[in-house]
């Protein structure tokens, strides 16, 4: 069993840190809110009063932070005098936040330029997902990081992939993303022009399911109420995944875009739609409320 620092304790972070816990390992956690650590503490972590007092030692340090500013000013610090300054080669460090690409390859070549095997591994799944323990998590960093980084993710995870050189596992996840935007857009328009000459959105769907529209957002996520009675369609549109980070994943995946000079007309408008969405109002809602969107144009 191995000795983990566990920082950033939110929605994402603390069911993960708790299935750390729950697998045997000797967790230290700590969040910037205090509120975030009972939880944890009665699960059975320890609790730090910093994120440096949280890294003494271990075999592991693991983040789950909102943004790339959180994450750069953890482990560079102002001045070279972040997290990554306490270590050394002994500990391996799992970024599994959302960020830019940028900043992952940033703090992937600051942490190796100092013998730390450092890995971008943002996940794909939801706060269910990480209570259950089966996200699949994006990897990017060199082949020996990721073999240590596999020992601790499979107990957070079920599907671990290596994408690639640091920041290819961000990469990965806006790719995924925006893909993702796309198809729930393209699904709910689909279903929505049916439905306007008349057919019944659940057979419709059952013969694009079985037709070559087939896609997740049709498969497990119908954004048609009453459909899928499991779906946050048939639910009001409560979360699930919110549009808010629907929107800022797209914002990520239109800077690896703009990162390669390649254009990304699908994506930008996918990206445009959920702006517009979130500006009316409806940023806390499940992202496939968009077809509420449509069906007001
Ligand atoms: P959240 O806002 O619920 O949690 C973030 C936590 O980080 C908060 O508890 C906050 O207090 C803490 N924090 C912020 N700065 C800190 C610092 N410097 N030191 C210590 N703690 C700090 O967010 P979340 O939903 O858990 O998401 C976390 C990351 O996971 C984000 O990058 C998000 O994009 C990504 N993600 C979220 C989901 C989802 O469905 N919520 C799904 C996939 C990926």
């Amino acid at each position: 069993m191995a000795t983990v620092a566990f920082i950033g304790l939110g929605n994402m972070g603390g069911p993960m840190a708790k299935n750390l816990v729950g697998a045997g390992h000797s967790v230290t956690v700590f969040d910037l809110v205090p509120e975030a650590w009972a939880d944890l503490e009665s699960a059975g972590a320890s609790v730090a009063d910093s994120a440096a007092a949280s890294v003494t030692g271990v075999d592991y340090v693991i983040t789950m932070l909102p943004a790339g500013k959180h994450v750069r000013a953890t482990y560079l610090g102002e001045n070279n005098d972040g997290l990554l300054s306490l270590l050394d080669g002994s500990t391996t460090v799992l970024d599994c936040s959302t960020i830019d690409a940028e900043t992952a390859r940033d703090v992937g070549l600051a942490a190796k330029a100092m013998g730390i095997g450092f890995m971008d591994s943002p996940v794909s799944g939801g706060v269910a997902a990480a209570a259950a323990g089966t996200l699949a998590f994006m990897c990017g960093g060199d082949a020996e990081t990721f073999e240590q980084a596999r020992l601790i993710l499979a107990d957070m995870g079920k599907n671990i992939f290596h994408a690639g050189p640091a920041g290819a596992g961000q990469v990965a996840k806006g790719c995924n993303n925006m893909l993702l935007a796309i198809h729930m857009i393209g699904t709910s328009e689909a279903l929505e022009m049916g439905a306007r000459h008349g057919l019944d959105p659940a057979v419709l769907s059952e013969i694009m399911l079985a037709s070559s529209g087939r896609n997740w957002s049709l498969e497990v996520y119908n954004p048609y109420p009453g459909v899928m009675e499991t779906a946050p369609a048939s639910n009001g549109y409560k979360p699930g995944f919110m549009v808010d980070l629907m929107v800022k994943d797209l914002g990520l995946a239109m800077a690896i875009a703009a990162g390669a000079g390649f254009d990304n007309p699908m994506g930008q408008l996918a990206r445009d739609l959920y702006d517009e969405h979130q500006k009316d109002g409806n940023g806390a809602r499940d992202f496939s409320s968009i077809l509420e969107k449509l069906q007001a144009e």
